[in-house]
């Protein structure tokens, strides 16, 4: 990925984590990730994975947590839910 996408998706996110909204700054030792919303492998055969549609800044634990799930478990409904897409949901 180069360096120009990079900072088109940090100055989308105003640099704060999409999923969280944690500021870059309150983390100055860990930088953020630029993640694909829909992890690489559910797309291998996808030309445009960096796309900027595709991407979002995520911090360490929001990336970490996340995975390359797209779906998990309501603890509360036990039923299967879409997990939150920074490009879609509000
Ligand atoms: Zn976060």
């Amino acid at each position: 990925m180069d360096a120009t996408t990079k900072k088109l998706v940090r100055q989308r996110a105003g640099d704060c984590c999409e999923y969280c909204r944690l500021p870059q700054d309150a983390t100055p030792f860990i930088t953020f990730h630029i993640e694909h919303v829909i992890a690489k492998q559910h797309t291998p055969d996808d030309d445009n994975l960096n796309d900027l549609k595709r991407l979002a800044l995520a911090c360490d634990r929001c990336n970490l947590f996340k995975g390359p799930n797209l779906s998990s478990i309501d603890p509360n409904s036990g039923e299967i839910v879409n997990l939150f897409n920074p490009r879609t949901d509000n």
